[in-house]
């Protein structure tokens, strides 16, 4: 995809959260979604990203946008594509962002040339949609650069960044540098925690909305457990090891190909403590389809170095672990999968380098699984340490990792008690209520109301 796309978008009654949310909760909601009809009204808000699927943002907007519009506020999500140069552009930022090079480019003014190529390119598009007067959210790196425009027009500019690191770096510095002068025009910035905003953003017009999960979807609609049998021993999942097991217990990880994520950390912590483990547990490893997410060009290269690790495993390491690709030609049908798979495992690890906010991490929380993640950017936020989930003190530790895997593995009272408290840390904290809310706020301070 390398145009301007809109993703449609049916709306969602938000009564259909309803009966999560206490009675305080549904009066606030209601008194919030009044304000933003009137604050909305003969105005468009619209979402800019760069990939309709895969990954954390396309899988918040296709919620959230759902919910607002079914308020009957007029919210509309442009996906603007690029060029592979663009994104590797853009997964360089991403990647010092989350403070580690990535490849060896520069940010240097031949990667901002590209850079300006692709949105000069879009950016006349874009304009003939946005009136003045309209809202426009930009969200991560990859739409940054049209904020001046987009204020040029009229609209009120808000950023969203979705990545992040608490303690800043040498790569995230110069990645900051890049971005400085395009997010600048932007009258509000959006962080998922506010030590990852470098300095130069304005606290005033700095907020910090962590995203949410749509009890709902397809991601997180409660499977009945033939469904779950069905989707979990399909056919073709498996790209590595043998078909996944129908006895014994599973670890899992659910991650996009990316080097941060760390994959083959926790296959290697599998493998290198495999005596450590119960003898009936599996480890399985799955993401998308290496093609199936356009803004992530990394994703063929790190599968292979994945499967390449799998390939040298001694067979008692081979026997026991699995890694699985998750077709992303039909979206509902992926992300039933994935959330079948999160259902069907026993813990749910999340062995991230970096992380700004981990979907992967909230949602097998919202399906009382036991998590067990690193204490890295906005995990720390997710998971209380003991509570609702472990949380691992160094990430690059393969014998923390197991040593809180067999922990858990050992005591099904603590790993129930666990999922209990998680899912009710998700209710608490991260559904679409809050977010929505949240999002009015800004936009009455925006536009003068407060
Ligand atoms: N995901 C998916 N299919 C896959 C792998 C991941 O739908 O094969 C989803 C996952 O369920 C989650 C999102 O992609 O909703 C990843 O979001 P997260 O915030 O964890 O990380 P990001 O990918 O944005 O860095």
């Amino acid at each position: 995809m390398t145009g301007v796309e809109e993703v449609a978008v049916a709306p969602i009654a938000l009564q259909r959260l309803e009966p999560l949310l206490t009675p305080e909760r549904v009066e606030r909601l209601e008194t919030y979604v009044a304000v933003a009809r009137r604050l909305l009204e003969g105005r468009t808000v619209w979402n800019l990203n760069s990939t309709a699927r895969g990954g954390g943002v396309a899988e918040m907007l296709h919620t959230l946008v759902a919910y607002a519009a079914g308020t009957g506020v007029d919210i509309r999500w442009l996906v603007v594509g690029g060029d592979p140069d663009f994104f590797a552009v853009t997964k360089r930022l991403h990647n010092r962002l989350h403070g580690v090079p990535g490849d060896a480019g520069a940010l240097d003014a031949a990667a901002r040339a590209t850079y300006d190529a692709t949105l000069a390119r879009h950016r006349g598009q874009v304009l003939e949609h946005v009136r003045p007067g309209d809202v426009v959210l930009l969200h991560d790196p990859q739409t940054a650069g049209l904020a001046q425009a987009l204020r040029d027009r009229g609209a009120f500019v808000v950023w969203r960044c979705h990545v992040g690191l608490d303690d800043h770096n040498a790569w995230t510095r110069e990645a900051w540098g890049f971005l400085r002068e395009l997010v600048e025009p932007a009258q509000a910035c959006i962080f998922s925690r506010e030590s990852f905003a470098p300095d130069w953003v304005d606290r005033r017009w700095l907020r910090v909305i962590p995203p949410s999960l749509d009890p709902f979807s397809p991601k997180n609609i409660d499977l009945d457990a033939a469904e779950v049998d069905r989707l979990v021993h399909r056919e073709g999942l498996v790209v590595e090891g043998s078909p996944l097991p129908r006895d014994g217990r599973v670890v899992l990880q659910v991650s996009r190909w990316d080097r941060l994520k760390d994959m083959a950390g926790v296959l290697d912590a599998f493998a290198g403590h495999l005596d450590e483990l119960p003898p009936d547990v599996h480890l399985v490893l799955a993401g998308p389809e290496a093609t199936g997410v356009a803004d992530d060009p990394e994703a063929a290269e790190v599968l292979a170095e994945c499967r390449a690790l799998w390939r040298a495993l001694p067979t008692r390491a081979r026997d026991r672990s699995h890694l699985v690709s998750v077709p992303m030609d039909d979206l509902d049908d992926n992300a039933r999968t994935v959330n079948a798979l999160q259902r069907w495992a026993t813990v749910v690890v999340q062995k991230s380098l970096a992380e700004g906010f981990g979907l992967t991490v909230t949602e097998p929380m919202w399906k009382g699984r036991p998590v067990v993640a690193s204490a890295v950017g906005g995990i720390l936020d997710q998971v209380e340490d003991g509570v609702s989930g472990l949380l691992l003190r160094d990430p690059r530790d393969g014998a923390e990792l197991a040593g809180a895997l067999s922990s858990l593995l050992a005591d099904a009272g603590r790993r129930e008690e666990m999922g209990r408290a998680a899912h009710e840390r998700v209710r608490d904290h991260y559904l679409a209520d809050r977010h929505l809310i949240q999002y009015v706020e800004l936009f009455a301070q925006l536009m003068g109301e407060v």
